[in-house]
C-alpha cells in the first residue's frame, strides 16, 4: 500500500501505489499502459487469466464479477479500485467500496446500468434532454406505451444492452407483438424514435476536487450498430454538450473519466442518448491528439492527481478494427501520420473489437 494521505473518499495515491481494475479488456489494457507511465501499478481483476489486460498489468487477479469474498480480497491489495466496464454487480462495487476508495462511485454503476434508472435520473435529477420513454413489463404495456409515444419508436432491454443489442426498432403496429418476443422476459424501456441529424460525444473527466477537464466534441459514425469511425474536434460546437456533461458529473459527484452520447438534432439542439461510467471507445482518438489522453486523465483522477491537459493539438479520425479488419494492420502500420492500436486478442471473431487506427489529419 503506498498512500500519502488517510484512507478514505480523498486519499491521494503517489506513485508506487497499486490500483485495481474490475475488467480486463481493452479499456483495462489501456489504462494500465497508462498507469505504468506514471509508476503506478495495476492489478487487474478478471475472469480471465489471459485478458488483454492482464498482459500487460503488473498484476492479475482471477475471479468472478460475482463473488464477493474474491472482490473484498483482491480491494483490500489495492490503494484505489476502478472498473472499465458498467455491469459490474452493484453487490460487489459497494463491497470493493468498504474496503478501499471506489473511484468512479457506486452511484455511477446502480444509475448506468439500467437504462430506466439512466433516464429518469437524466430527466429529473440532471435536468437534461432525453428521449419520451415508458416502463414496459408486458405486452399490453408495450402496446399503451406504442399509442403513446407513436411510431417509430425503439424497444430496449433495461439491462446489458450494447453495440445495438437487446433492442428492436418498432415501424408498425403489426411489429409490436413480434419485437416483445425478441427481447421478452427482460424488463424494458419503450424509447421515442429520435429523428437526428448526427451523433456526437463528449469524454469529459471530474477530478478529487471537483475540478472538470472535458474534451472537445466528437462525431461518431456507427455500422451495424458498432462505433465505426470517431471525429475530434467535431464541427460545429457551441459548448452544450460540454455543459451537460459537467452537470451528469456533478450531479453524481463523479472521480473519473465519463462518455455521454448524444443525439443532435437538425436545429442544434442535443437528446442525451446515454453515459458510461468509464473511459469511452468515442475517446480513443485522444490518445494521439498531443493531449493527455482519456487513459491517463482517468488514472490521475482515480488516484486524486490534477488532472491534466485535455486541449488536443491536432484534429484525429479513429476508426475501429473490427473482427477480420485487423488483418490489414500491416498497412495501416505502413501509413503516415497513422497510429496503430491493436488489444493483443488471440482469437478473431466478428463484431469484436480488435484494435483502432488513429488518423492524424
Ligand atoms: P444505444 O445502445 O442506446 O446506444 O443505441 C445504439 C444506437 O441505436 C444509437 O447509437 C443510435 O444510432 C440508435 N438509437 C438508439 N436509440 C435510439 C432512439 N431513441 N432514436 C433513434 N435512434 C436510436
Amino acid at each position: 500500500m503506498t498512500t500519502d494521505s488517510s484512507r478514505g473518499a480523498q486519499t491521494v495515491l503517489a506513485p508506487g501505489a497499486t490500483i485495481g481494475i474490475l475488467g480486463g479488456g481493452q479499456l483495462g489494457r489501456m489504462l494500465a499502459l497508462a498507469a505504468s507511465r506514471l509508476g503506478l501499478n495495476i492489478n487487474i481483476y478478471s475472469p480471465s487469466a489471459d485478458c488483454p489486460a492482464a498482459t500487460v498489468a503488473q498484476s492479475a487477479t482471477v475471479g468472478e464479477f460475482d463473488d464477493v469474498e474474491a472482490i473484498i480480497a483482491f480491494s483490500q491489495t489495492c490503494d484505489a479500485v476502478t472498473y472499465e466496464f458498467e455491469n459490474v454487480p452493484a453487490m460487489s462495487a459497494k463491497a470493493a467500496s468498504s474496503v478501499t476508495p471506489l473511484r468512479p462511485g457506486a452511484r455511477a454503476l446502480d444509475v448506468s446500468q439500467d437504462r430506466l434508472v439512466e433516464k429518469s435520473f437524466l430527466r429529473d435529477q440532471v435536468g437534461v434532454e432525453v428521449a419520451s420513454f415508458e416502463d414496459i413489463g408486458n405486452v399490453y404495456d408495450l402496446k399503451r406505451a406504442v399509442k403513446r409515444l407513436g411510431l417509430p419508436c425503439v424497444l430496449k432491454t433495461r439491462r446489458f444492452g450494447y453495440d445495438g443489442k437487446g433492442q428492436v426498432i418498432i415501424r408498425e403496429e403489426a411489429e409490436i407483438a413480434n419485437a416483445w418476443d425478441t427481447l421478452a422476459p427482460a424488463a424494458c424501456i419503450l424509447e421515442a424514435f429520435i429523428p437526428f441529424t448526427r451523433e456526437v460525444s463528449i469524454v469529459a473527466a471530474r477530478g478529487l476536487t471537483g475540478h472538470i477537464a472535458a474534451y472537445p466534441l466528437t462525431e461518431n459514425v456507427h455500422r451495424n450498430h458498432i462505433l465505426h469511425t470517431s471525429t475530434a474536434p467535431a464541427k460545429q460546437d457551441d459548448g452544450s454538450a460540454a455543459k451537460i456533461a459537467a452537470k451528469i458529473l456533478d450531479q453524481l459527484d463523479y472521480v473519473g473519466v465519463m462518455g455521454v452520447e448524444f443525439f443532435q438534432m437538425e436545429d442544434g439542439s442535443l437528446v442525451v442518448n446515454e453515459i458510461a461510467p468509464r473511459v469511452h471507445n468515442s475517446g480513443h482518438w485522444t490518445q494521439d491528439a498531443g493531449c493527455v489522453d482519456q487513459f491517463e486523465q482517468h488514472i490521475r483522477a482515480v488516484a486524486g492527481w490534477p488532472l491534466g491537459d485535455a486541449v488536443p493539438r491536432h484534429s484525429v479520425v479513429m476508426t475501429n478494427l473490427i473482427g477480420t479488419d485487423i488483418t490489414a494492420w500491416e498497412d495501416f502500420a505502413a501509413t503516415p501520420r497513422t497510429r496503430l492500436h491493436l488489444y493483443g486478442k488471440t482469437e478473431t471473431r466478428e463484431g469484436r473489437k480488435m484494435g483502432h487506427v488513429n488518423q492524424i489529419v
